[in-house]
């Protein structure tokens, strides 16, 4: 038995006040069986403008609380988030289709994001420069302003308190516009902002049209920063929106990450990795493995074990236990997929294996998808260069280590890339030749609060995260002192 949405509200918060917007309604559909959640008034620029008002004039409020009475109220969030996640992952599931267990490790990890961000909040230090006996040069880190955040619906809670946590530890305030397929779950958070007490115009929320309110906050001479996780074509049009004003941004954009497995490794160890990271939210995962590079000796093998696993893959409704792989997001997203495929299998492409276990209980109307082995791939297929963002697993051969990182390079995106070896000498060489912004070493795990996590190249700049995360809220101010 699948369970209900829990009760919610059903509009967007500004400046401490729940509002439905001037606009149309917005309907949100479960994934799962097509079924719609809810329908929420949208905003429009005006009630954009006005939150952004709301959080100009908090702004000089929460940037002058001591860094203390900050983190008490993020510590504060991230318990709440802790003691409602049931609720939590069930309403993420609900509306964006990841399995439940999935769902409840997103809301743990961004619990994290605010705990960590509430320790950090207290180590924004200064530098002091003294130059003679009456002179002295300070350097403070102030907030750099009001935030205007946009987020994508793949990792609707934690792409949201990545942002939040470390711009509200700074002392800025923010708009957040989150995507127009997961607005439930951002506001499930927003609940939680006002039960731990959080003082109004701080954090708001805008749910509306994308294009509208994405403008608005560019274009603003009010927001001081843009914080983005998309896809590159519209962190370009945030980029560009954003000149006139001069913003500072930050760009968390696709990607096309490589997997290479040297002939060293254990197969039956990286095959299971391979398929925990690439069925992770049904491979809508901006760090999914995207091409799966296999050295010669290995590659019948790897294929083998990688197919056996993949056509046992149990595909059904996210709440029931034991599935795997949950729907895709929408359901144009699976005429996409299908259209990537047939390109490959006209260019040459051959089908290795293709998943038969979709769960007795799928609702025929859910975007269900099936996971899917490619092999023969080539240059000129769409899958080769596109940015996948589904369960299709592309694999290639290759002879040398040298062949395998000038391939795997050849991409415009720099996000993240995986290496497979037990050779300390391919180690460092794959590693330091790759040109990704993260990259796994015989490891899947390689996002964490401690540490930075951004791309290189067209996957965009700026870092969330750990020490580097925090930074890009802030900006630095030089006072000169003669005595
Ligand atoms: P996807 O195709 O995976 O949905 P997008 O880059 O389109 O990726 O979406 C990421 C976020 O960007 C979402 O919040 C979406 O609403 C927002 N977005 C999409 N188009 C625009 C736009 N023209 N201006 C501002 N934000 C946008």
């Amino acid at each position: 038995m699948t369970q209900k949405l829990p009760k919610i509200h059903k509009n967007s918060f500004i400046n401490g006040e729940w509002i439905a917007g001037s606009l149309a309604e917005l309907e949100v559909i479960n994934p799962a069986n097509g079924e719609r959640l809810a329908t929420i008034k949208q905003c429009s620029n005006k009630e954009t403008k006005e939150a952004i008002a709301a959080a100009k004039k908090s702004f000089l409020l929460w940037k002058e609380k001591e860094p203390k009475e900050r983190a008490q109220i993020l510590t504060k969030i991230g318990d709440l988030i802790n003691k409602n996640i049931k609720r939590l992952s069930l309403i993420l599931t609900i509306e964006q289709g990841k399995p439940i267990d999935e769902a409840k490790t997103e809301i743990r990890g961004a619990a994290e994001d605010f705990y960590w961000n509430a320790e950090q909040s207290k180590r924004i230090y200064g530098e002091m420069i003294t130059t003679s006996s009456n002179t002295d040069f300070h350097i403070s880190k102030e907030p750099i302003g009001v935030v205007g955040a946009i987020t994508p619906w793949n990792f609707p809670f934690s792409m949201i308190s990545r942002k939040i946590a470390p711009a509200l530890a700074a002392g800025c305030t923010v708009v957040l516009k989150p995507a127009q397929d997961t607005p439930l779950t951002a506001i499930s958070m927003f609940e939680l902002f006002e039960e731990a007490g959080l003082p109004n115009g701080v954090a708001n929320l805008i749910i509306g049209p994308a294009e509208e309110i994405g403008k608005e906050l560019c274009t603003s001479p009010d927001i001081n920063k843009i914080t983005f996780t998309g896809s590159t074509n519209i962190g370009k049009l945030l980029y560009s929106q954003s000149s006139d004003t001069l913003k500072s941004l930050s760009m968390e954009l696709g990607g096309n990450a490589p997997f290479i497995i040297c002939d060293d490794v254990d197969i039956e160890d990286t095959v299971n990795k391979l398929y925990e990271s690439k069925l992770r939210n049904n491979g809508q995962v901006c760090t999914s493995p995207t091409r799966i590079f296999i050295q010669k000796k290995i590659y019948k093998d790897v294929k083998e074990k990688l197919s056996k696993k993949i056509k046992e893959v149990r595909i059904g409704d996210g709440q029931e236990e034991s599935i795997k792989v949950g729907p895709l997001i929408r359901k144009k997203e699976i005429t996409r997929l299908n259209e990537m495929v047939q390109d490959a299998l006209n260019k040459g492409a051959e089908v290795v294996a293709e998943s038969t276990g979709i769960s007795q209980s799928t609702n025929e109307n859910g975007f269900y998808y099936k996971p899917i082995v490619l092999e023969n791939i080539q240059e000129n297929m769409k899958l080769y260069s596109e940015e996948i963002f589904g369960p299709i697993i592309p694999l290639f051969q290759f002879e040398s280590v040298e062949e395998a990182i000038e391939l795997a390079n050849q991409t415009m995106y720099g996000l993240a890339a995986y290496v497979f070896t037990q050779n300390s000498k391919r180690v460092h060489q794959l590693s330091s030749q790759l040109t990704f912004g993260v990259i796994g070493i015989n490891s899947i795990a390689i996002a964490d609060q401690r540490v930075p996590f951004g791309g290189m190249k067209q996957s965009g700049f700026g870092r969330e995260n750990g020490e580097y995360g925090i930074k890009e809220y802030l900006t630095i101010k030089t006072k000169r002192f003669d005595y």
